[in-house]
């Protein structure tokens, strides 16, 4: 179990950015971070998996336990032992490797290569295409064939936790839900708990257990994936749904709602 209690966090000593932020990620549970942009979902992945000090970032209130254990002032290397994986947002691959030597990278901390070998037929397993495109160099694949390759990666790492953030930015609807039926049943599979960064409200919603909103370095909101998707608030600031049944941007929400 992940637990954030009250994290407080600041960049460069002085611009605060998370206020006083917890939330817990139970064993086997997928849970999704919610929010627009710059509410501090990608700051709060950081905190936990230690890449915030690689930005000059520093919790430097309250505490964050992977089973018990703090782990808030742990090196980000550290954390990666620990099962706590990353997947980095904007599909951070290695252009110059191809994708099947990316995919080796998630498990340069292994030395078991037998378990290594079985592990990356299983990364094929869950994306064929993967496969097929193996010895291509990663840098020409398109954009789905490399968030799959960011997904597979942090699969290569034995997580115990699985951080993955913005997984359908950019990416077709049909390719978002392919991606995301594939983290499910990594989830329902190897029992893997899953905390998944998302703008898109509804299809984090789809596979998620718990969710939490986000909004100014704060969570404004938290619930079961039913409780949120039904929310009103939910539906007319982040899935766009008013209660009309029209879509409706954020900020024309938030106007009409000033003028009223
Ligand atoms: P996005 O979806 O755009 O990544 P987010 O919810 O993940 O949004 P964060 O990236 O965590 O938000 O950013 C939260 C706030 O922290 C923003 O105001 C951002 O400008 C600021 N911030 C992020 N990284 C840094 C940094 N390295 N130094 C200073 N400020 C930062």
């Amino acid at each position: 179990m992940l637990k954030l209690n009250n994290i407080e966090v600041a960049y460069l000593n002085v611009i605060r950015v998370l206020h006083g932020v917890s939330l817990n990620v139970p064993d086997g549970a997928i849970v999704a971070l919610l929010g627009a942009n710059g509410a501090g979902k990608s700051t709060t992945l950081k905190a936990i998996s230690g890449l915030l000090r690689v930005e000059e970032g520093e919790v430097t209130d309250g505490s964050i336990e992977w089973n018990g254990e703090r782990i808030d002032k742990k090196s980000a290397e550290y954390i990666g032992k620990l099962g706590i994986i990353q997947a980095l947002e904007g599909r951070h691959v290695f252009e110059h490797l191809n994708a099947e030597e990316n995919l080796m990278v998630g498990a340069f901390q292994r030395h078991d290569r037998h378990a290594v070998k079985r592990d990356l037929e299983m990364v094929y397993d869950y994306f064929p295409r993967l496969k097929h495109l193996r010895h291509n160099t990663a840098g020409y694949l398109s954009g789905g064939e490399q968030q799959m390759l960011v997904i597979g990666r942090a699969m290569m790492a034995t997580p115990k936790l699985m951080m993955l953030d913005e997984p359908s930015l950019g990416l077709a609807p049909l390719l978002v839900d392919e991606i995301y039926n594939i983290i499910q049943r990594f989830n329902s599979e190897h029992k893997t708990s899953v905390l998944i960064v998302e703008q898109n409200v509804r299809i984090a919603l789809s596979i998620a257990h718990y969710g939490y909103v986000m909004e100014n370095g704060r969570v404004v909101l938290d619930g079961t994936a039913d409780y949120l998707k039904n929310n009103e608030d939910v539906k007319e600031f982040y899935i766009g749904l008013s209660v009309m049944g029209t879509r409706k941007s954020y900020r024309e929400v938030k106007h009409y709602k000033r003028r009223k």
